[in-house]
């Protein structure tokens, strides 16, 4: 498991993780985490605080301007979609309608296929997407939008 599979599997599965002023990370609720993922936090602890790193610059930048979505390829889109629990079929229509649209200057994106903050199920950055509630269903997961806390996978 790779560091941006870790942090999606963490948040998955109801932890938050924030960067501590003295440079550190801190994962919440601590008392929860298992020791395999203790040591696992441990082994991708710099490729998370880069992570982490890069989504408080982006979240600081929407915070003055609309962030320029940077939707990645199809083919990524395709992978996340089916990862996401999409059959091919649908993963496949929907990632060529998003690159459709994208390539004739539509700058939205859907949360399932192209945000960082998307997990099965809900929003990891609910309330700078203005959502009042994490849940994200598949409906919301897969419709283009532009959204505030948007924060592109790639
Ligand atoms: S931050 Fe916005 S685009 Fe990203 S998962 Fe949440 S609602 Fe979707």
């Amino acid at each position: 498991m790779g560091a941006l599979d870790l942090l999606e599997y963490l948040r998955a599965t109801g932890f938050a993780l924030a960067l501590t002023t003295d440079g550190g990370i801190k994962v919440s609720p601590a008392s929860a985490l298992a020791e395999d993922v203790r040591q696992a936090i441990r082994a991708h602890r710099q490729s998370l605080l880069a992570l982490l790193d890069a989504e408080e610059e982006a979240t600081k930048g929407a915070q003055s301007e609309v962030q320029e979505p940077d939707p990645p390829g199809m083919a990524a889109r395709f992978e996340r979609l089916v990862m996401f629990g999409w059959d091919e079929a649908q993963a496949r229509a929907l990632a060529e309608r998003l690159n459709s649209d994208a390539s004739m200057g539509d700058d939205r994106v859907a949360c399932a296929a192209d945000c960082l903050h998307y997990c099965p199920g809900h929003c990891a950055n609910h309330r700078r997407a203005g959502l009042t509630d994490p849940a994200v269903g598949s409906d919301l997961a897969s419709l283009p939008q532009r959204c505030p806390g948007f924060l592109a996978v790639r």
